[in-house]
């Protein structure tokens, strides 16, 4: 007697998890309808401290004080880290929300750095885009996403970080957690970036809000930073905040 034929879900081992695979095993039944904030919070106007819509990552997932998300995605945070350490992987977050005035003063340091004085301003915003924010504009200000392990590319491509970010391609969707800054050249925008975490439940909803408002001509205007006059020209929502995983929707 012959093998049954394999059932049709079967996935192959040869089939690395997207994205797609990793959003449609997480289990929605139990999420809650989600609020979207005020589009100044979603702009970085947030004092997630004094803000019980936030809670604090506990020192033993962080490298500091004072990293705080959103309460259900604080949660679903703390069921991963748990999850990959009984697989012998360590989660350590390394940054969470960013405040508006926390993202102005990062690009208000890279703006006046040295080495970018003889720049005019649309090259210098563009340098400064390939790994940072224009303040207003940082997924981080939603209190949604999550930096983990390493800042610095080289370190996911072998040892503790190559383990950490094949740990999450492959589980990271069951909690909710999608890579958003993905290898891929057709994607505008940043870099790669292997360690930026996002809480899809949420962020999904944010994000359509802010392009919705956009679309409205409601979205506040980028304002309060050095050259926030180049937000424009740059497309700054088009092609960085947009500039997302291609499975994540627009
Ligand atoms: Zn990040």
């Amino acid at each position: 007697m012959g093998d049954p034929p394999p059932p049709a879900d079967t996935i192959h081992v040869d089939e690395r998890p997207t994205a797609v695979d990793a959003i449609e095993r997480f289990d929605t039944s139990d999420v809650q309808p989600v609020i979207v904030p005020p589009l100044t919070e979603l702009l970085g106007h947030v004092t997630p401290a004094k803000d019980s819509a936030f809670a604090e990552l506990p020192a033993r997932v962080s490298t500091r004080k004072g990293l705080f998300l959103r309460t259900e995605a604080h949660e679903a945070f703390m069921q991963m880290h748990d999850a990959a350490e009984k697989d012998g992987v360590i989660l350590t977050a390394l940054s969470a929300t960013r405040p508006f005035s926390h993202q102005a003063s990062i690009w208000n340091r890279k703006w006046k750095r040295p080495q970018a004085m003889g720049m005019a301003p649309l090259e210098r915003a563009r340098d400064i885009l390939k790994y940072s924010s224009m303040p207003g504009t940082s997924r981080h200000h939603w209190g949604t996403d999550v930096d983990i392990h390493s800042l610095e590319p080289s370190d996911f491509d072998a040892g503790e970080g190559a383990k950490v970010v094949a740990w999450l391609r492959s589980h990271a969707g069951r909690f909710g957690f999608v890579e958003v800054y993905t290898e891929d050249d057709a994607r505008p925008g940043y870099q790669p970036e292997a360690w930026h975490w996002s809480y899809l439940p949420l962020s999904g909803p944010f994000l359509s809000a802010i392009n919705d408002a956009n679309e409205k001509g409601t979205l506040p205007p980028l304002e309060g930073f050095e050259g926030a006059f180049v937000a424009d020209s740059l497309y700054v929502l088009r092609d960085y905040v947009n500039g997302i995983n291609a499975t994540l929707g627009k």
